[in-house]
């Protein structure tokens, strides 16, 4: 089964609302492994919404529709199927009914434009909504099956939870499939220095191999559709295997794992303890360190040392090596490391420290600079950089690699 899904409003063409309807609704094609390869927007516009369903039906089986379903004249959605499919409009008695004792519980007349909510299709019928007012409705025409769900989330929701899912499963039958995803998380490696290690695997075409950059990660995932989720892992798992090889240490997590949740987790498999010492990320690493759950365990503290003073004072990193060598650089982000490691009593210690701009580059140390030092009981040794971006990206992504530092010296020890 093909499906497209039109959501209707102008106000999702102008972006006033975002449009969480279509994504759900994908979301739960996906979990029932029905394709959908294309989705619209069209705003309050018959003509236009007439188009994009005759679009629509030229190329999908089950077309659904999110919106336009309510009582005023900009709600055009069902007029616009019925005049799509040369069908009828017609007044549904039991959706009038529901209308009536709607107002009625809430003490109030009801409006006569409500009763465009209560029309359906004369060959079809409606779907209840509990929610609302404008129940859903349900046609099927010339080997399409149309669907016309409402636009507020809290009445489409559980409409489709509660009826078009069950709906849909009986009409899949044993064409029923499952999709399975499962994405690999990497850091280390760019988006494409990652697709050209497994470039001949990308043909594959189940498990579907996707490649997608994000915030310094490099994610892959790996989509698998068969009868069962236990079939469809079965089929994800050699070919999961296979990439791990290829990417080694540089995979640290899958699906919803984020990096400073696997650090934490490799902290504590560990047992060893993290402090850290920033300046140019301002709080931003202890900040993340301190989103997972459970951190306590192995995160001690942080100093926020931006002052030379309290690099000096806090950390113990000495005036001399500030004078000589300058906030930013490597030694001053080494004696941080050490500074953070002994005050707080860690077995790691993190120091970063650089230009984040947009003001304050000279050609020696231009914006983006960062250096980024680890200390443990084998040393300290720090790391430079030169991040691209904003001032939010150059802080951002130093976190990042202080998370993957951490992470490193834990895989090697
Ligand atoms: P109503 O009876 O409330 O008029 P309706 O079915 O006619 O419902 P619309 O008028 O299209 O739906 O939209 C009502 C509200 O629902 C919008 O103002 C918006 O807040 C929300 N909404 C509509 N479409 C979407 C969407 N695709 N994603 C998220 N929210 C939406
Ligand atoms: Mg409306």
């Amino acid at each position: 089964m093909v499906a497209e899904i039109i959501a209707v409003g102008t106000e999702l063409l102008l972006g006033q609302t975002v449009d969480t309807n279509s994504a759900y609704l994908g979301k739960t094609l996906a979990a029932l492994g029905i394709d959908l390869f294309r989705r619209a927007t069209v705003g309050d516009n018959e003509a236009r919404l007439v188009h994009a369903i005759l679009e629509a039906a030229d190329r999908a089986d089950l077309i659904l529709t999110s919106g336009g379903l309510g009582p005023t004249q900009d709600d055009l959605t069902k007029a616009a199927v019925a005049r799509a499919f040369d069908e009828e409009l017609v007044l549904d008695p039991a959706a009038v009914e529901h209308l009536r004792t709607f107002f009625e519980r809430r003490g109030v007349p009801m409006p006569e434009n409500n009763l465009r909510q209560a029309m359906v299709f004369r060959t079809g019928r409606s779907l209840p909504n509990p929610m609302g007012t404008a129940p859903g409705a349900l046609l099927e025409k010339n080997g399409r099956l149309v669907i016309c769900l409402p636009g507020p989330p809290r009445e489409l929701i559980p409409m489709v939870d509660n009826t078009l899912v069950p709906l849909l499963i009986e009409r899949l039958g044993g064409e029923r499939q499952v999709l399975r995803s499962r994405v690999l998380r990497t850091i280390g490696i760019g988006e494409s220095a990652m697709e050209e290690r497994v470039q001949d695997l990308l043909a594959s075409a189940n498990p579907t191999i996707g490649t997608l950059a994000h915030l310094g990660e490099s994610h892959l995932r790996l989509t698998a559709k068969a009868p069962t989720e236990a079939e469809a892992l079965a089929l994800i798992e050699p070919l999961e295997r296979e990439i791990r090889t290829r990417l080694g240490a540089h995979v640290y997590g899958i699906d919803d794992t984020t990096l400073e949740q696997a650090v934490v987790e490799l902290l504590r498999a560990r047992g060893r303890t993290v402090a850290v010492a920033e300046s140019c990320t301002g709080g931003l690493l202890g900040g993340r360190i301190t989103n997972v759950a459970g951190s306590s365990d192995v995160f001690l503290g942080g100093v926020i040392s931006y002052s030379n003073r309290a690099k000096e004072e806090l950390l113990g990193v000495p005036g001399d090596l500030l004078a000589r060598h300058g906030a930013v650089s490597a030694p001053v982000a080494e004696a941080m490391a050490r500074g953070a490691r002994e005050r707080f009593h860690a077995d790691l210690g993190v120091g970063i420290t650089g230009v984040a701009g947009p003001g304050g580059g000279t050609p020696e140390k231009p914006v983006g600079r960062v250096h980024i030092g680890l200390a443990t009981a084998r040393g300290v040794e720090s790391r430079q950089y030169d991040l691209p971006g904003t001032r939010a990206d150059v802080r951002g992504r130093s976190v990042v690699l202080a998370l993957d530092q951490i992470r490193r010296a834990l895989l090697d020890a």
